[in-house]
């Protein structure tokens, strides 16, 4: 009988230090972990993304390897690596004479596909695990909404709150109410001072020097010796500490407000220790309960403490949920025919309106927008400007810290640019500048006016909107939360309505000039 030997694979987004495989130290399983083309190329990423992911691995494999742990790992210009999983795995296997392979859940569609393929190729038996990460299983939205056509967070997230029992008092709702979204959409009314972002100094420039010499194509900026981003466990604690500390106690208040005067807000920027899984979801909602009930720092009221919960608690795990119950089709849905190309400037944030200046040059800079300037700023302008949802994925899944498949598209395609004609959003969220004035301080002192619709410097975003409506009013006017909009589009006059559509022709005609 040969020796049994396992090899196991961990991927990039699967950096579980608490995964039961590491529980006990086994001299007969070996880990892997690989940097691989296919994985830098599947789309342009941010310069900070591969370096953070690539930094996060080698940390990873630092760690495990310092608890006992055997492991190989491939970095991108290794030698030896052959830039496929497949025959990477088929050379180990035969080299090192193992006897089984095992791999744990992937959460994008893609590596999914490849590694089931992969399996059903291999000469040895194979195993595949949970990344024990979600709360949910893949297939739960869809169980729980079966031969419904809409899929309402609301009733998935409060079913959530019930089966965890998170801020439940008796059976019922802590303070009295499910959800208090009504009083979180306050304007930054400098109130309260935003607290400097908590920034690590990792030292990657010999990863970005990898990463050039290798000629992988990316785009936005990095100090390689100064990655803001946390790369291990540790320092994703040190950030949920910072989080429920600093900025926990006003979340809710401020989450749908933007201003120039800070890039990160209120919010947590959890996001790539939550992706990658370096953090897990129920240890940061256990966190900030924590943190709510302690006696000491800034008192945390329920609405700030709901607020934040629902988004990881609800949002994260139903978004989850919608992409396997509807994926691989999900990856083609276009509903309103779409085709247009993304204006240059979402490459280099060179553009006179305000807004989109501020949202795309933070995320050059940072890798990282917060969620109302991704929904009601960048997105909002490519679904106003009809921009062809393939092209408005692929910058989302390149320019984002954050951005893997199954969090970005349902987010991209489906919340933002309604191309799953109404699975995940009850409407478009398309605005006029009317919204973008109102939550932000972005149009003070903009080269256009928001009070404008027509002429000079009207805002392209006010005739964009109404161009908008005019264009998709066969698939929207039925829709009772757009219906309004037309009523008051129906009471212009004709000459109002004929200029506002000239206007926006105007714009698009000129769209890389804006
Ligand atoms: C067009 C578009 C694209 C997006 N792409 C991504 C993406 O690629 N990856 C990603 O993680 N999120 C994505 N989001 C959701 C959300 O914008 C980010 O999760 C959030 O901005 C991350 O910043 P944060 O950690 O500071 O979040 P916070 O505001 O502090 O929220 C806390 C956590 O809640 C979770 N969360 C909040 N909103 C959502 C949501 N809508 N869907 C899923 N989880 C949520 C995140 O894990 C986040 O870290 C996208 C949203 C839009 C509108
Ligand atoms: S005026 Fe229009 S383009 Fe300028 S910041 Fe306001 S919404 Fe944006």
């Amino acid at each position: 009988m040969p020796e049994e030997k396992t090899l196991r694979l961990i991927l990039g987004d699967q950096l579980n230090i608490g995964h039961g495989w590491f529980a006990r130290i086994r001299k007969d399983i070996i880990y892997v972990l690989m940097e691989e083309r296919q994985e830098t190329d599947y789309v342009k990423h941010h310069i900070q993304k591969i370096a953070g992911f690539f930094a996060a691995m080698r940390q990873f494999a630092f760690e495990i390897t310092r608890q006992g742990h055997r492991v190989i790992y491939f970095r991108l210009d290794d030698p030896e690596n052959e830039q496929s999983i497949e025959k990477n795995l088929q050379k180990l296997i035969k080299k090192e004479k193992f006897t089984r392979f095992e791999y744990l859940l992937p959460d994008e569609y893609r590596l999914d596909r490849q590694l089931e393929h992969i399996a059903s190729r291999l000469t040895v038996p194979v195993a595949m695990a949970d990344t024990e990460h979600f709360l949910t299983d893949r297939q739960d939205v869809k169980r729980l909404f079966k031969g419904k056509k809409r899929y309402l967070m609301e009733s998935f997230y409060r079913h959530m709150r019930k089966k965890y029992g998170i801020l439940l008092e008796n059976g019922k709702p802590l303070g009295g109410k499910w959800n208090y979204d009504q009083r979180n959409r306050n304007r930054y009314d400098k109130a309260v001072p935003v607290p400097g972002v908590k920034v690590f100094n990792n030292d990657v420039s010999d990863i970005v020097e990898m990463i050039d010499r290798c000629g992988v194509k990316t785009f936005g900026n990095i100090e390689p010796n100064n990655l803001i981003w946390p790369v291990s466990r540790r320092q994703s604690l040190e950030l949920l500490d910072d989080f429920t500390e600093k900025r926990l106690p006003y979340f809710g208040t401020y989450q749908d407000a933007m201003t120039s005067e800070s890039w990160a807000m209120f919010h947590s920027r959890l996001s790539f220790s939550l992706n990658t899984k370096m953090l897990n979801p129920m240890e940061v909602i256990q966190a900030a309960i924590v943190q709510a009930q302690s006696k000491t720092g800034p008192k945390i009221s329920i609405e700030q403490l709901e607020g934040f919960i629902r988004q990881i608690l609800g949002w994260r795990e139903y978004i989850r949920g919608i992409y396997w119950a509807h994926m691989p089709e999900y990856e083609t849905l276009n509903h309103f025919d779409n085709k247009e190309s993304l204006p240059d400037y979402y490459w280099t944030a060179d553009t006179r309106m305000n807004c989109m200046r501020a949202a795309i040059t933070q995320s050059l800079k940072h890798a990282y927008a917060h969620h109302i300037q991704r929904l009601m700023i960048t997105g909002n302008f490519a679904l106003l400007a009809g921009v062809d949802p393939n092209e408005v994925d692929g910058w989302y899944l390149g320019i984002y810290m954050d951005a893997v498949q199954w969090v970005e598209i349902v987010n991209t395609r489906g919340m933002s640019q309604f191309a799953d004609g109404g699975i995940v959003a009850t409407k478009p969220y398309v605005s006029s500048a009317n919204y973008i004035r109102k939550m932000s301080d972005y149009c003070n002192g903009c080269f256009y006016k928001p009070d404008k619709s027509t002429g000079d410097c009207s805002c392209p975003f006010n005739s964009f909107y109404w161009a908008f409506l005019h264009r998709h009013r066969s698939k929207l006017e039925k829709n009772h939360r757009v219906s309004m909009m037309y009523r008051t589009w129906d009471r212009m006059k004709v000459d109002v309505r004929d200029d506002l559509v000239k206007q926006a022709q105007t714009y698009m005609a000129a769209i890389n000039n804006l």
